[in-house]
């Protein structure tokens, strides 16, 4: 069924309209079928085919109508029938298309993974969408003639007389029967459905204020709304606690005022649904939808659905929201634009910010990327004029100031458990203040190794090259790589001795020796495994906001969402790690997470503090974080990458590939090496670099052998013209046992 270019085309009997769709198959080929009754109004469309075995069918998406194909007669199958919904516009197909150019990935795997799991099932569902019903004239008459006796039917149309519409599930759902009952109403033509649009678009834009904007922030949302209806990617850089969030609602709130859609993403699914319900009590009357992973997949399609319609006005979501369908969209806002996590690791290795701004471009609007520190490339953008740049330099509450930084030199001092003494004086003197304190260690587990005092030896992973972490919660041992968990080894498997000591620590260790050493002291510890179930980081910051604990011990996860106005301290242990990584953006997301933690205190007019425990207080990381500079870390952070010609001054793609045979990834690699040095070569100048092979940081993982070939170009353009010649020939090369990915901008090298 592929179609393959082989054969002259053959034009089907009787002009059946053939339809082109693609499929989440990793191949770059869209499929052919017969599709009677089609048109080219259904391209966009997502179709049900037969595809695979016999009696098989997938959803797949229309991407072409034509009306001849190559595809044998006798093997064209026709399309089984249309999914229920209303097909995907050009634009967003275009979106696709961008992404399958930019990222190399095929557009059916895009595509079919931008949409709700639910639209992919090929089995039939029903779609309860948020709908309005409303009384018709006729069911006013028929209010009046009613016999007493239908006592349901009364009542449901008297609400419904009562007011303009009501919510579908406030009348189906209130009701005996009322699912059923709805649905007789609806045939009798007593009642209607309405969509969800009864509020005045006006009124949907209400925005219920509570601060003054402060001179930065007007000007910050005059600037914005000047760019209304044009491209114009903006940088906003806002201390922390500068009122960025103020900033965005205002700019919603323009768009709104002119019937555009606006689109926000946040970096944290954990934290969406708290920023959901902010945006909601401020906009009282708009019609907002939430789009993450976490969801449950009815109300995810809902959303998705209402948003493809025009329906939702603001949807928030994490970075896959950046694909919504959106057919009035006027504004993106991408808060904590540096975020990592905006970048996906998996399949389509996308960042939702770089696609925010290739959308924003495609529909002419403001983008918003927010942040107190901004990741190098946007600055970089800056720089070269491509971004504008709006900077809010102080605290938005009155008299509310940076917190002052300190270090505690972690050469004279001896810890405990990877704690201070001077530290824990500091939190004590803070909660016995009734003020809290943050505690920030990047690093989960108790301690990242087991070692055994007699001969040294360290339990590593079966499966990877690397140190399994204990975990006292649990009891066992965990590679944080492929998640393998064992028993704690009760001797050293090496010299046999008993004396198997925890080295170094995590949030785990550090919670315990705080607990410790301040028993009266109310703690909590988030990071991934204590937050698993969701809700659960919601629940503990609740706590912390209300009161309820005095120390909060985590990982980076706590340096966002919720605002704590009784936290003045916060203490930072273990970072010194991340100034030796062999990752050149290690010194940035250090700077980053350190700052944006930092930023937690003192975010009322109390005043805040911070301490951080190291060796290297002179470092200039560490001495630019204290002088609370981002921008003078940025600016010598630039030079070194400009020096070292490493992003944003070049342009990376990294092959990575991997195999449990390393005579198969050898091979494979250095046949791609050939194939990259070729493609280079075709190139004018002596633009593109091509590396050699070499192992990944984490060499073995799973059981598989791991290396990466990097790609350094000097214009993005030329990487992107390396890219599309070589990766044709990787295609083409033998691929046994050999699994291997295209990453675009990699973020971790
Ligand atoms: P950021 O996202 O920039 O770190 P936030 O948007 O969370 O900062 O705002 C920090 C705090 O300042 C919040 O408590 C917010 O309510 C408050 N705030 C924002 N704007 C103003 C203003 N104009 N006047 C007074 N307080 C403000
Ligand atoms: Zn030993
Ligand atoms: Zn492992």
């Amino acid at each position: 069924m592929n179609t393959a270019k082989l054969r002259a085309p053959i034009a089907t009997p009787a002009a059946v309209p053939i339809a082109r769709v693609a499929l989440d198959v990793p191949l770059f080929t869209a499929f052919d079928f017969l599709a009677p009754g089609f048109r080219d109004a259904d391209i966009g469309r997502l179709v049900i085919v037969p595809f695979g075995r016999a009696g098989h069918t997938c959803v797949g998406l229309i991407v072409e109508m034509v009306t001849q194909t190559t595809v044998p007669p006798e093997k064209l199958k026709a399309i089984v029938r249309a999914v229920g919904v209303p097909p995907l516009a050009p634009r967003d197909l275009a979106l696709f298309a961008f992404c399958e150019r930019y990222y190399h990935f095929p557009l059916g795997q895009i595509a079919l993974n931008a949409i709700p799991p639910r639209l992919r099932q090929t089995k039939h569902f029903s779609i309860t969408e948020m709908r309005m019903v409303a009384i018709t004239n006729t069911g006013r008459a028929a209010l009046a003639t009613l016999p007493a006796r239908a006592v349901v039917q009364r009542a449901m149309l008297s609400a419904l007389a009562e007011t303009a519409a009501l919510r579908e599930d406030a009348v189906a759902s209130v009701y005996e029967g009322g699912r059923a009952r709805l649905q007789r109403l609806i045939e009798k033509g007593w009642a209607e459905f309405r969509a969800a649009v009864d509020v005045p678009p006006e009124a949907r834009a209400t925005l219920t204020t509570t601060h003054t904007l402060n001179s930065e922030q007007t000007a910050a949302v005059a600037a914005i709304i000047a760019a209304r209806g044009t491209f114009a990617p903006i940088l906003l850089e806002g201390v922390t606690g500068s009122g960025k969030t103020e900033v965005y609602l205002h700019a919603i709130h323009d768009a709104l005022e002119h019937q555009l859609q606006a689109l926000v993403m946040v970096p944290e699914i954990n934290l969406s649904p708290a920023f959901v319900r902010a945006v909601a009590a401020r906009f009282p009357h708009a019609r907002i939808a939430e789009l993450h992973s976490g969801m449950a997949e009815g109300a995810r399609t809902q959303a998705w659905l209402a948003a493809q319609r025009g329906d939702a006005d603001i949807v928030i979501g994490t970075r896959l929201a950046v694909f919504t369908p959106l057919p009035r969209l006027g504004l993106i806002v991408v808060d904590e634009e540096h975020d990592t996590s905006y970048k996906q690791q998996e399949g389509l290795r996308y960042s939702a910010r770089d696609v925010a701004v290739f959308r924003a471009q495609e529909v002419s609007c403001p983008v918003v990327l927010g942040s107190a520190t901004p990741s190098l490339e946007s600055l970089h953008n800056v720089a070269r004029n491509r971004f504008a740049h709006i900077a809010l330099r102080a605290r938005a509450v009155v008299n509310a100031t940076l917190p002052r930084v300190a270090f505690i030199d972690t050469n004279h001092e001896r810890l405990r458990d990877g704690i201070s003494k001077a530290l824990i004086d500091a939190i004590d003197e803070t909660v016995k203040r009734g003020e809290q304190a943050l505690v920030f260690i990047n690093r989960r587990g108790f301690a990242p190794a087991l070692v055994c005092a007699q001969c040294g030896w360290m339990p590593s992973c079966t499966r990877c090259t690397a140190r399994l972490v204990f975990h006292r919660g649990i009891d066992r041992l965990r590679c944080h790589h492929c998640g393998l968990t064992v028993r704690v080894p009760s001797h050293c498997a090496d010299c046999g001795s008993h004396q198997m000591i925890a080295a170094g620590e995590g949030t785990e260790r550090i919670e315990s020796a705080l607990a410790a050493a301040l028993p009266e002291a109310r703690m909590a510890r988030v990071d991934r495994d204590s937050t698993r179930r969701v809700g659960s980081l919601e629940a503990i910051f609740a706590r912390a906001e209300a009161g309820a604990l005095d120390v909060l011990v985590g990982t980076q996860m706590l340096s966002k969402g919720h605002d704590f106005p009784n936290l003045t301290l916060v203490g930072v242990v273990n970072a010194d790690g991340a100034l030796f990584s062999a990752d050149f953006r290690a010194a940035e997301r250090l700077a980053q997470q350190i700052m944006q933690v930092a930023g937690r205190a003192g975010r009322a007019s109390r005043g805040g503090r911070v301490l951080i425990q190291t060796r290297f207080p002179e470092h200039a990381v560490f001495q630019a974080i204290a002088a609370q500079d981002y921008p003078r870390f940025a600016a010598s952070a630039m030079r070194e990458r400009k020096q070292n010609h490493l992003p944003p001054f070049s342009y990376l793609a990294l092959l990575r590939a991997e195999s449990q045979k390393p005579d198969a990834l050898n091979a494979f690699l250095g046949a791609a090496k050939a194939a990259a040095d070729e493609s280079a070569a075709a190139l004018q100048g002596n633009q593109v670099h091509v590396w050699d092979a070499v192992p990944s940081t984490l060499t073995r993982k799973a059981g598989f052998e791991r290396q990466q070939l990097l790609i350094q170009a000097d214009t993005r353009r030329a990487l992107q013209d390396v890219l599309a010649a070589w990766m044709p020939l990787v295609r083409a090369l033998p691929q046994r046992a050999v699994r291997w990915t295209l990453d675009v901008d990699p973020q971790e090298v």
